[in-house]
């Protein structure tokens, strides 16, 4: 039987998708492989093709218990002879699994990497005829990899030993340019065996919504999608509990999942989730590992995450099956406070460790600032030069009905004020000195004598702080240095600088709301009114006051 032969009758699918072909023709010609594709692009095919196209047993390690038991049941019901070791099984059963594997009833086998840090459990592999090993989730073999397990380790050195020396195969929805080369040495996979499709999830859009009251935007977007199943992800289990408690009472089909609940409160409200029983799962970064749900339609980031590594992968849980799916972010400036807090706090990771989180957090802030591409952001965060070569056409950025706006001369002036604080100090400093404030850091640095001083009062120290981090995110300014980043010019910023270059911010087109204010007690409240909310959302709302006199007396 040929192998689209196969993929037909056991998987009802008439065609490969990209990289299917070509990965089980490598296995099928005995070469190690390294399969690099995005999630949902159908690695799990990759291995379970071959394995049915050839002798002997495909032993597949995932680090997901969870999962395994899915993908077993899975194959059981296609009437493939699947089982699975893992630490949910007592020893008696384990035992008994193993007697039967022994007696050749399985064809596939799935085990944690655990599992091979027992020698029992080698010898019983070892006196099989295992003809390929699969590493699911392959990037937690390399210590590169943002998901490292010590354990797999233990395999890898396992599986070179096997008598039969069966194909090795890894699969990874996420690997950097260090872990494909780690990969590869520690799997034995040639150049050409690495078939890497790129990362790119055409399916999905991207989206990120400033300026929003988000409990607001959360309850009007669950509204105009009631009848999908979505992923709300917040920070902290109080954020998940407020949400939930909010969404509840409003009405919607909803569930919670955080590490401060008990296990069954956990599995419940998961197993509700998986089964359709409620339509939006609002949680933690506790949930989703090992969650494979085809049909959720969108995931909303109630607050910024901490990298771009966890947002692709969470907001990636989104149109598994391939189906138009959104992600969105609700960005709001306190969130930079708190993730920064949260990497503080952390006693598990050293002072060059925080570090490296800092400049990892500022990526996912130019993400949010960043007025190009989405997706193309990410992909080349990624470093996939194979995805990434063109904008998607439907994030917000690219299907936005905002407007460009020159800001080059505002540009130039933050630019030559960092130049002129000799490229030594943060944005809050800058900006202040802008501002023209009368602050006691800017006196003692004396740079209430600099030129720039003052030369942006106009702008709130807010406005002034937002505008340097666009700055950063499209990549004029530099930022860096951990806790306290230090801003310094960039190649670009020079060409802004000399005008070679100008710079365009997407602003919302105004759209002007008149405000009509009848004595002066009412223009105090509106005045005030309208500070609080520039200050809150870090944007000028757009009020005119229309009445002339009172115009006059100037805002
Ligand atoms: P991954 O492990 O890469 O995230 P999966 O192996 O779980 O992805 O596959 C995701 C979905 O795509 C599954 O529902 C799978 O059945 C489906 N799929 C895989 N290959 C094909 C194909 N060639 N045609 C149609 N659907 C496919
Ligand atoms: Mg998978």
């Amino acid at each position: 039987m040929s192998t689209l032969d196969l993929l037909k009758k056991y998987f009802g699918y008439d065609a490969f998708r990209p990289g299917q072909e070509k990965i089980v023709n490598q296995i099928l010609h005995q070469e190690n492989t390294l399969a690099i594709m995005p999630t949902g692009g159908g690695k799990s095919i990759c291995y379970q093709i071959p394995g049915l196209a050839q002798e002997g047993i495909t032993v597949v390690i995932s680090p997901l218990i969870s999962l395994m038991k899915d993908q077993v049941d899975a194959l059981q019901s296609l009437g493939v002879a699947a089982t699975y070791i893992n630490s949910s099984l007592t020893t008696d059963e384990q035992f008994s699994r193993l007697a039967e594997i022994r007696n050749g009833e399985y064809r596939f086998v799935y085990v944690a990497p655990e599992r091979f840090d027992s020698n029992a459990f080698f010898s019983a592999i070892n006196s099989l005829n295992v003809s390929l090993i699969a590493f699911d989730e392959a990037h937690c073999i390399s210590q590169w990899g943002h998901d490292f397990r010590p354990s797999y380790r233990t395999v890898v050195q396992a599986v070179h030993q096997l008598r039969n020396r069966p194909v090795l195969i890894g699969l990874t929805a996420t690997a950097t340019a260090e872990v494909i080369r780690d990969l590869q040495q520690l799997l034995d996979v040639e150049n050409n065996a690495v078939v890497n499709t790129g990362f790119a999830r055409s399916n999905l859009t991207f989206q990120v919504v400033k300026g929003h009251d988000r409990q607001e935007y959360v309850t009007d977007y669950l509204k105009a999608h009631q009848d999908d199943t979505g992923i709300i992800y917040a920070i902290t289990r109080k954020q998940v509990d407020q949400l939930y408690y909010l969404l509840q009472e409003k009405g919607f089909s909803v569930r919670k999942y955080h590490a401060g609940m008990s296990e069954e409160a956990r599995k419940e409200a998961q197993n509700d989730f998986i089964y359709d029983n409620a339509r939006v799962m609002v949680a933690t970064n506790a949930f989703g590992m090992g969650i494979d749900k085809s049909n959720v339609r969108y995931v909303l980031h109630y607050a910024l995450p901490k990298n771009l590594e966890s947002y692709y992968q969470e907001a990636g849980r989104a149109g598994r099956d391939g189906e138009p799916s959104q992600c969105v972010i609700l960005f709001s400036g306190q969130d930079i406070t708190l993730q920064k807090y949260l990497i503080d706090q952390s006693e598990m990771m050293d002072e060059e460790k925080k570090k490296g989180e800092y400049d990892k957090l500022q990526a996912m802030i130019n993400y949010c600032h960043t007025d190009q591409c989405l997706q193309q952001y990410i992909l080349r965060y990624f470093n996939d030069t194979i995805s990434s070569t063109e904008a998607c056409g439907n994030c917000s950025n690219c299907d936005s009905d905002l407007e460009k706006v020159d800001r080059t001369k505002e540009a130039q002036m933050v630019l030559s004020c960092v130049k002129r604080m000799d490229e030594r100090f943060g944005a809050s400093l800058v900006a202040k000195v802008l501002k023209g404030s009368n602050d006691k850091k800017v006196k003692q640095f004396r740079f209430d004598r600099l030129s720039t001083y003052g030369l942006m009062k106009e702008m709130t120290e807010k406005e002034l702080v937002s505008f340097i981090q666009f700055l950063v995110a499209e990549d004029f300014l530099v930022s860096e240095g951990g806790r306290y980043p230090i801003l310094r010019l960039s190649k670009r910023a020079l060409s802004v600088l000399t005008g070679e270059e100008k710079v365009y911010v997407q602003a919302a087109k105004v759209e002007t709301t008149e405000v009509v204010a009848y004595d002066t007690e009412m223009f105090e409240q509106l005045r005030r009114l309208r500070k609080t909310l520039a200050d809150q959302q870090g944007v000028p709302p757009y009020v005119i006051f229309s009445d002339k006199s009172l115009r006059e007396m100037s805002v």
